[in-house]
Parts: structure tokens; C-alpha cells; sequence
């Protein structure tokens, strides 16, 4: 019973110097968040040890009878957050619960159309080189050519040209707001169930400050660790009427026994976000990407080629748009990790470059408003990314890095960790 220093000083040197690397740099990945300390606690629980294939009460494992508490107050928690009828916890994580969706609402060979990858959508909504390309005709959307928005008149026309079985909602790469009741209204006229894959804006939903898709879509899934801040897994909410079809597919249909310490750990997180202090953070989440969109509309970054698609945003991400400029996706997506920044390149619709490089970079805004940013620093950070971007190659890295050693210095994270 050595703890891990002892035991494995190897893997737990890298551990101290992954958490070294958050503490000390500004994590703006837009997929990425801090966990509270509860979380952690939960994840490294002697729920790990435990077998509980099935549901609480029915049980293919004896000993079950506290992780059947924990499993209920977790999904009696996403209910309620979300006012759903009816939840699953256990997927162990978003694209196991969109596995199951699919396994749950339609047969392999039926027609899905989603936002495609290169427009925003999710590897699995359709991607070829995904089971949800291999095993499903998977039909795409693309965003409107001069808007950058997602148009439902777009969705519709494709859904009357593939008659899909499945209209897929959500999207890992889109900086606005769909409207969940006109994408339901295209699928109720073609005869489609309705998904929407929530994984990026669950928290929003949560706190309120992002329409629902609960009410409109047939079944919703997400992922528990992007902006609503929990631990990496998924969960799957719907009507009651498709509760009894989404267990089967969940279990035994795509897993085996459920990962108990990590369910707790989602219990816990559904408690944390639907607290006070959460929807604050998810204001001044969405405060911080406005603040962002802002500056990297100015003039200095217009005279570069470099601009947000759709001007601005409703959500904690920016979409960089760099097609008119000289740096490309990983070219910027470097310069800002040698200031201590870390983002991720991406493809923006209708891309000039390949996937390797991009035109786009994703920056997202959850992480830090965990880590307690406000509108000033998030004014301090969207100037340092601004300069940065409008210099280029002669941008003086020394000085942004000092700047954002400043932030990460007043708002240390997991302190004592
Ligand atoms: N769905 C969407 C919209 C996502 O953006 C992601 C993650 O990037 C996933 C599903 C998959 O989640 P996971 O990485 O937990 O499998």
C-alpha cells in the first residue's frame, strides 16, 4: 500500500509534471476544464474495485448495494439538472454514448445526416473512417457558405434529399446557438428521430444561459468533462419512452460492467453544477469568449488576414479564422504554446488547407473561468493571444510569456496539490 511517489516514481513524476503544466500555463482548449478537487476525490475511490453489470436492483454482481446509491443519486441529479425523464450514466464516455444512440434509435445500414467533421460536427456523426461511417449511410450538412451559420433551410433541403432515419444536432467546433425546435420540425416532416449531441454546451444548458435541446430532441447525449466541468465519461437523457432501448444499447449493447467511481464522480459534478457558483462560471465563461471574439476582431489582426468566423460568438469558444492570413492553423497554434497558451488548430469550413495544418484555430474559455478569470483577465489574456496573432514570427514571445505567468501566478490552480 505505497503510495505512488514510492510504488512508481516513474509514471508519478509525469503526473507531477502534467499537473506542474496546468498549473503554470493558460489551458484554453475548448474541450478541456479543471475538475473541483470532489471530482478527483471520487475518481480515486475504492469504487473502482467494484463489478456492477446491469442497473441499481438488477445487478449481474452481488455487493452492490452502495454503488446502487451512488448510480441512483446520479441519475436522479442529471434529471433534474437537465429536466429530463429519464438518464443514463454509465457511458464511459461521449462516444460510447453516442454509439449507444445509434444502437438504441436505428438498424446498421439506415441514413444519418450530421454536421460534417470539417464544418464543426463530431467524428462521430457520421465521419467515414468512425463506426458511425462504416456501419451507418451517413449523410452530411454543411454550415450556410456566407454566413457560417448553421441553416436549418440547408438541414432541410438535405434531409429531403437522403431521408435519413436519424437528424444528428450538436457540434465540437461551431461558435453559436442551433435552433433545436426548427431542426426538430425537419425531422418530424421526413419521418427522422431527432439526436442532439450536447458534449460541448452541456454546461450552458445546465446554468441556463444556452437553449435545451431536452425538450425538442428524442434523446440528448454529452460528455460530463467539457464545460460542465466533470469527469471524462458521457451520459445519454431522452423521453421515458426510449429509457428501456438506451439501457440495452448502453449494456450489455456497447459496455460491461460500469465505471462506479467515475458515476460517482458524475453525481458529484451534476451537484456542482447546479449551484450559484456554477452559473456564474458559465458567465463569465461566456463573458470571456466574447471578450475574445472582440479582440481578435480589431483592426491590427483584420490588417493580417485574421478574423472569427461569424464575427463573434454565443458560446465559450472562438473560431479563428485564418484562411486570409499567411500563418496557418499549427504555425498559430505554436506561437501561442511558446507564450504558455495552449488551443488547438482546426479546420474552418470550406478550408484551403489540409487537416494537418488548418485554417482555424479553436480557443476556448471554460478552463479559465474555472481556474476564477473574470473580464479583466480575460481582457489581459485576449490581448496577449491578439498580439501575439498580429505579430507573427516577430511577436516577443519573452514579454506575452511573462504576462501570462503573471495570470497563472494570481490564480493558481489546485492549490496544495
Ligand atoms: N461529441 C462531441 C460533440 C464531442 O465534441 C466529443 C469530444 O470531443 C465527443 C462526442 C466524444 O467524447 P469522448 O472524447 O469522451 O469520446
Amino acid at each position: 500500500n505505497e503510495p505512488i511517489a514510492q510504488m512508481d516514481p516513474e509514471i508519478s513524476a509525469l503526473i507531477d509534471s502534467e499537473l506542474k503544466r496546468q498549473q503554470n500555463g493558460l489551458e484554453m482548449i475548448a474541450s478541456e476544464n479543471f475538475v473541483p478537487r470532489a471530482v478527483l476525490d471520487a475518481q480515486g475511490s475504492v469504487l473502482t474495485n467494484k463489478y456492477a453489470e446491469g442497473y441499481p436492483g438488477r445487478r449481474y454482481y452481488g455487493g452492490c448495494e452502495f454503488v446502487d446509491g451512488v448510480e441512483t443519486i446520479a441519475r436522479n441529479r442529471a434529471k433534474e439538472l437537465f429536466g429530463a425523464e429519464f438518464a443514463n450514466v454509465q457511458p464511459h464516455s461521449g462516444a460510447q454514448a453516442n454509439a449507444a444512440v445509434y444502437q438504441a434509435l436505428i438498424k446498421p445500414g439506415d441514413t444519418v445526416l450530421g454536421l460534417a467533421l470539417d464544418h464543426g460536427g463530431h467524428l462521430t456523426h457520421g465521419t467515414k473512417m468512425n463506426f458511425s461511417g462504416k456501419f451507418y449511410k451517413a449523410e452530411t450538412y454543411g454550415v450556410n457558405p456566407e454566413t457560417f451559420l448553421i441553416d436549418p433551410e440547408i438541414i432541410r433541403q438535405r434531409a429531403l434529399e437522403t431521408h435519413p432515419q436519424l437528424i444528428i444536432g450538436g457540434w465540437s467546433a461551431y461558435p453559436r446557438i442551433e435552433d433545436f425546435k426548427a431542426m426538430k420540425e425537419i425531422a418530424d416532416e421526413v419521418g427522422a428521430k431527432f439526436w442532439v449531441d450536447m458534449a460541448h454546451f452541456a454546461g450552458m444548458v445546465a446554468a441556463g444561459l444556452h437553449p435545451s435541446p431536452v425538450p425538442y430532441a428524442d434523446v440528448v447525449s454529452s460528455t460530463a468533462h467539457k464545460t460542465l466541468g466533470g469527469p471524462r465519461s458521457g451520459f445519454i437523457l431522452s423521453k421515458e419512452e426510449y429509457g428501456k432501448k438506451l439501457n440495452s444499447a448502453v449494456f450489455p449493447g456497447q459496455q460491461g460492467g460500469p465505471l462506479m467511481h467515475i458515476i460517482a464522480a458524475k453525481a458529484v459534478a451534476f451537484k456542482v453544477a447546479g449551484s450559484d457558483a456554477f452559473k456564474q462560471r458559465m458567465e463569465r465563461t461566456i463573458e470571456g469568449a466574447k471578450i475574445l471574439a472582440d479582440r481578435l476582431t480589431s483592426e491590427d489582426l483584420k490588417a493580417q488576414g485574421i478574423s472569427v468566423l461569424t464575427g463573434g460568438t454565443d458560446v465559450h469558444l472562438v473560431m479563428v479564422d485564418l484562411r486570409n492570413s499567411e500563418m496557418d492553423g499549427l504555425a498559430a497554434e505554436n506561437l501561442l504554446a511558446s507564450c504558455g497558451i495552449t488551443v488547438n488548430r482546426n479546420t474552418v469550413p470550406f478550408d484551403p488547407r489540409p487537416a494537418s495544418v488548418a485554417s482555424g484555430l479553436r480557443i476556448g474559455t471554460s478552463a479559465l473561468a474555472t481556474r476564477g478569470f473574470a473580464a479583466p483577465q480575460y481582457e489581459e489574456v485576449a490581448d496577449i493571444i491578439g498580439t501575439a496573432l498580429a505579430n507573427g514570427k516577430d511577436a516577443d514571445v519573452e514579454a506575452l510569456s511573462a504576462r501570462v505567468s503573471k495570470l497563472t501566478v494570481d490564480f493558481p490552480l489546485y492549490p496544495g496539490l
